[in-house]
């Protein structure tokens, strides 16, 4: 179920104070009507029903595919660490979520990445290798250095897989980079399930997939 917690909120602009929705969680499953929002931005934005500007909102928000079998935690202003979730408590209950994945995020952007990731069919644990393999061998290579990098699109139907990185750098404008063909993708799928021994089914418990990731799963916890 979505959960929802009406409040208020000042405007930073005229200091009126006005109501605010924030959306503790979100299932798309059973409130598909609620993602279309989410992903335009709408459910995180504030507008002043006086002076019309609009900000952005964070705060802990929960995001459930239950079909797809995946919840990512949008959780701002932490250090994205993912300790305080897996309780003992959570333990004893995620007995019952064998096969989801369950992704801790600080990020909208990379709260939306992690959708696009899951509904895509892919796992973001492959394309943490995919990621480290292009920074080792152009990036560093190059001493090319890049803020951030997002997957942008992807095509895994064909027997030529493509998938696109769009890398935003400090001082130009954002690049695409693709990978394509059985090398890519597939490739790093039986590198990680072979090489790093992470199994494909994962036990449901919150962590987070991204920089630093795959350190902490060749020390065995992947
Ligand atoms: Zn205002």
């Amino acid at each position: 179920m979505s959960e929802r917690v009406d409040t208020t909120y000042t405007c930073p602009e005229c200091g009126e104070i006005s109501e605010l929705s924030m959306w503790k969680s979100i299932n798309v499953t059973l409130n598909p009507e609620l993602k279309p929002k989410l992903l335009d931005g709408s459910l995180l934005t504030f507008i002043c029903p006086l002076c019309d500007c609009n900000q952005g909102v964070a705060y802990p928000l929960l995001y459930h595919d239950q079909d797809k079998r995946f919840m990512v935690w949008l959780m701002p202003e932490t250090d994205g660490g993912s300790e305080e979730l897996n309780t003992p408590e959570f333990a004893k209950m995620s007995a019952l979520m064998q096969g989801y994945r369950l992704r801790v995020v600080t990020t909208f952007d990379r709260l939306l990445e992690k959708i696009f990731i899951f509904d895509n069919e892919m796992d973001d644990r492959v394309l943490e290798l995919l990621r480290e393999v292009l920074v080792n061998s152009v990036f560093e290579k190059h001493g090319i250095t890049y803020e951030q990098l997002f997957y942008s699109k992807v095509d895994l139907t064909s027997p030529d897989p493509v998938i696109d990185l769009t890398i935003f750098f400090k001082d130009q404008p954002p690049k695409v980079y693709i990978i394509q063909g059985p090398d890519g993708y597939p490739r790093a799928v039986e590198l990680l399930h072979e090489k790093l021994s992470i199994p494909k089914e994962e036990t449901p418990y919150w962590k987070t997939v991204g920089q630093g990731y795959l350190e902490l799963a060749r020390g065995g916890f992947g």
